[in-house]
């Protein structure tokens, strides 16, 4: 793919993330694996305005054109994407059930099979840290390890992808996944009944390859 489509990528997902109803303004972020580096959406730019060549390239040393400004946030993206390469893509929203099952520091449970899209039986939340720190950039990489979403304490969350459309995809299921764990336990009883690890297994078997694709 040449690298404007990949820029393209990346405002159709932040455009996308606000179509979807996951984001609030210019509050999340969007990047892409490239070869020597990431390209990531620029920092606080409203996503109607953006032009491929706004997409900003942080090298693999973490420098870039110093008349570009990346997300706050490209410590983390740039980061994950080194430690996984099986990551081609990430999207970073504060949507909202996930962010309230964030403040509250709690996984995400097998409410429901779809938890396997993420790659296991809990979608984990990291430590607090500042945004747009290194020390967030750690922590999420550790909350991500075997899995490809995360939640991030009292901020949001984090879903990756082998492309661009598969982690904004992600991004939905995760909301879609905090969403039923909240209003289950509102219910009250005796609260959510939860699949099994081998269950989860059986499931994230059964689901390769589904998805939507690349
Ligand atoms: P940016 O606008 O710099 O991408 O920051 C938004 C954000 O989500 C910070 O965590
Ligand atoms: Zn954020």
């Amino acid at each position: 793919m040449d690298e404007t489509e990949l820029r393209q990528q990346v405002i159709d997902a932040c455009l996308g993330m606000n179509r979807l109803g996951i984001n609030q303004g210019t509050s999340g972020n969007v990047s892409a694996a490239v070869a020597d580096g990431i390209l990531i959406s620029p920092s606080a730019t409203p996503y109607e305005s953006l032009r491929p060549a706004d997409i900003v390239h942080v090298r693999a040393d973490g420098s870039w054109d110093p008349a570009q400004l990346p997300s706050v946030e490209w410590h983390f993206h740039l980061g994950i994407s080194q430690a996984r390469p099986d990551i081609k893509a990430i999207v970073h929203t504060h949507s909202m059930y996930a962010s309230i099952c964030s403040i509250r520091r709690e996984a995400i449970p097998a409410v429901h099979y779809m938890i396997a899209a993420a790659g296991g039986p809990d979608i984990r939340c990291s430590d607090y840290h500042t945004y747009g720190t290194p020390e967030l950039a750690e922590t999420a990489i550790k909350a991500l390890e075997g899995r490809m979403a995360c939640l991030l304490a009292n901020h949001g969350v984090i879903a990756a992808g082998t492309s661009v459309a598969k982690a904004l995809w992600l991004a939905k299921e995760v909301e879609v996944l905090a969403q039923q764990y909240v209003f289950s336990q509102l219910l009250g009883g005796a609260g959510p009944v939860l699949l099994d690890d081998a269950e989860i297994e059986r499931v994230r078997e059964k689901m390769k390859g589904y998805g939507i694709k690349d």
